[in-house]
């Protein structure tokens, strides 16, 4: 397998830059909305799954970072790309969307971030109000794990107010937020190879967009040089790692994924891979690595 294999093909019909204009435009209008952004990244892929236009649109707009999927993350290199960001000015908050961990510290940036905001208005003779905030981020990130999460399973509805079409529905979290409750969908950057691999990894882009056993293979080649302990541990195997091909038919045998005549049932064992590493199974990754690879020692 070489870097020009072309085995992320990403087809037009999901990723139609019609599509994405639109997507984008909804994003925009509702920006003029809100005092602060929040966005949603995934934690194992910092870098892979930020949208590449993102800055631009949301301008000098403040901003706080989720590191979301947080408890499938290296948790020692997660903490380097959080002082990654606050080196940058930005707060980023791990959190686990789906079990609440890290939610009460993420309300607490997004207020703080919002407050010189509100603090502006009041000074300016505008009655004091809450602050107006909107999830944004690709698609499978979490977004509407994290709006149930923060709206606590029952929504509280803010009433309709002038200017502001009906459609348009805000959820009251404490007292000191609001928060637009319909995520802002933007795409992520297929460009480079290594960025769609990370996607395609982590479930970000949808598995019949492409090569699912090339995909397979890159992924437990990293797996193999990254975390080789919890490859080993997780299907008990023994000596050197060799490549790819030769742990997916080791990891086959393993778990009985057998054809007629004793042939390894490649695809059967290629999904237990998939399944087994998105859901935390080989342990906790970290698959873009923060700018200072040195800085994750300070952090243990
Ligand atoms: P959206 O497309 O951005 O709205 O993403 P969803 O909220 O629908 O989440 C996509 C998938 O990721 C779902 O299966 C969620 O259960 C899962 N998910 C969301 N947040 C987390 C999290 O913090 N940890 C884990 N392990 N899974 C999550």
């Amino acid at each position: 397998m070489t870097d020009n294999d072309n085995i992320i093909d990403i087809p037009s019909l999901q990723w139609y830059p019609g599509h994405m204009r639109k997507a984008e435009r909804l994003v925009r209008e509702n920006l003029k909305l809100v005092d602060v952004v929040i966005e949603l990244l995934d934690a194992r892929i910092p870098l892979s799954s930020a949208n590449p236009v993102l800055r631009e649109i949301v301008g000098d707009k403040p901003r706080v970072i989720v590191l979301n999927k947080a408890d499938l993350a290296d948790e020692a290199a997660m903490r380097v790309w959080v002082k990654c960001f606050a080196a940058q000015g930005i707060t980023a908050v791990p959190v686990d969307a789906v079990k609440g961990r890290g939610v009460k510290e993420l309300v607490q940036a997004i207020a703080q971030c919002a407050k010189p905001k509100t603090d502006k208005l009041v000074q300016h003779g505008a009655k004091a109000r809450a602050a107006r905030c909107m999830i944004l981020g690709i698609p499978n990130v979490g977004k509407s794990s994290l709006i149930n999460r923060l709206s606590g399973g029952s929504k509280t509805k803010v009433e309709n107010r002038p200017g502001v079409t009906r459609a348009k529905q805000w959820i009251r979290i404490g007292t000191q937020l609001e928060l637009l409750d319909m995520p802002g969908i933007l795409w992520p950057k297929f460009e480079d190879r290594q960025t769609a691999l990370h996607l395609a990894y982590t479930g970000a882009i949808n598995d019949n967009v492409y090569d699912v056993a090339s995909v397979v293979l890159l992924l437990l080649d990293t797996l193999r040089t990254k975390y080789p302990s919890d490859l080993k541990e997780r299907y008990r195997l023994e000596g050197e790692l060799s490549n790819g091909a030769e742990l997916l038919a080791a990891i086959g045998r393993k778990r009985g994924c057998l054809r007629a005549g004793g042939r390894i049932d490649e695809e059967k064992a290629q999904q237990i891979v998939l399944t087994d590493f998105r859901s935390g199974r080989l342990g906790r990754v970290m698959l873009d690595s923060p700018p200072s690879i040195s800085l994750i020692e300070d952090a243990r």
